[in-house]
């Protein structure tokens, strides 16, 4: 059983295994993705960049049927917060296991898969795409929604002011939102002349 180490920084060949060279005995891949290979998805990626390199560790057998992927992603990132859009360092650490069918080694695209968990996106031409792997991975392992902390103020919805760093001068103004219907309410009563 070899450990292959792969050192990147960018460039796509050495991110692809060739599935034919699977077997029953597990072989290891590490990878080690340094900061500029990350490129966020377009202005709503939750993730700026990393703040460590992210490394995984790929362990790939042949199950029968099916081609077991057991690996870990590990590193440190940089997330945006959902709540006041600042970016904050979050740690990630997550083991996974995917299936892959090897049915679709010999993409045959009207081959219906009959399991939910047998994963599709990553395989092509009997190449199994690392980079794929870990980018999704990367995703799973941030939080559905991310907040810097629990006690995150966020944004002052008028002014837009980061309220984690200090009080603006409309907080009072536009208040709580029970308040405002009462204001309104108010303002709409006929005034006794
Ligand atoms: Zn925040
Ligand atoms: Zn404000």
């Amino acid at each position: 059983m070899g450990l292959i180490y792969r050192f990147m920084v960018s460039g796509m060949d050495d991110l692809i295994i060739h599935l034919s060279e699977i077997t029953a005995e597990i072989k290891t891949y590490r990878f080690i993705m340094q900061k500029e290979w990350w490129i966020p998805s377009g202005k709503d990626d939750p993730v700026l960049s990393f703040l460590s390199p992210v490394n995984a560790i790929f362990k790939l057998y042949r199950a029968g049927e099916r081609l077991v992927l057991e690996g870990k992603v590990k590193g440190t990132l940089e997330i945006l917060c959902d709540r006041c859009l600042s970016s904050y360092s979050f740690d990630i650490d997550s083991d996974f296991r995917i299936f892959l069918s090897t049915e679709l080694l010999f993409d045959e695209p009207e081959i219906e898969l009959h399991s939910d968990d047998m994963d599709t996106d990553f395989v092509k031409d009997n190449q199994l795409n690392a980079e794929d792997v870990i980018r999704e991975q990367i995703y799973l392992s941030i939080p559905y929604k991310c907040l810097c902390s629990e006690e995150c103020k966020g944004l002052c919805p008028s002014c837009g002011k980061n309220l984690n760093t200090g009080d603006c001068n409309c907080t009072i103004e536009s208040g709580h939102p029970g308040f405002m219907i009462l204001k309104g309410l108010r303002n709409s009563l006929p005034s006794r002349g």
